[in-house]
């Protein structure tokens, strides 16, 4: 054993003790620092996928097939019968557009 008197060995483990606890509670820093930025650059990420996707958004396909019976606009149909397909619409004299498979008729200017 050592020959050192006993409160200059409990100051030692005093300090000892003191710094250990410092050491710990930055060391927590540090890692919730870390844990913080890997949080922000995950936002980041998500932000940055989002603003491609939102760019890369096509409008709903609306193609116009002339028939004999007159024009023939395919588009999707949002009702429950058609469930969102997009299906073959008749154009009428006011310019609305008739579903032919549920009847459902879209005013122009309606949001498709
Ligand atoms: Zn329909």
């Amino acid at each position: 054993m050592s020959d050192l008197p006993l409160p200059v060995a409990l100051v030692i483990l005093l300090v000892v003790a003191v710094v250990g606890l410092a050491l710990l509670w930055v060391g927590a820093f540090v890692i919730s620092q870390a844990f913080s930025f890997l949080w922000w650059l995950g936002e980041l990420s998500v932000q940055a996928v989002a603003l491609a996707v939102a760019d890369r958004r096509l409008p709903a396909p609306e193609t116009v097939e002339d028939t004999e019976a007159g024009p023939v606009v395919w588009l999707a149909c949002h009702t429950t019968v058609c469930g969102h397909l997009t299906t073959r619409h008749d154009m009428t004299a006011t310019g609305a557009l008739a579903c032919r498979t549920c009847g459902s008729v879209t005013a122009p200017g309606q949001s498709r």
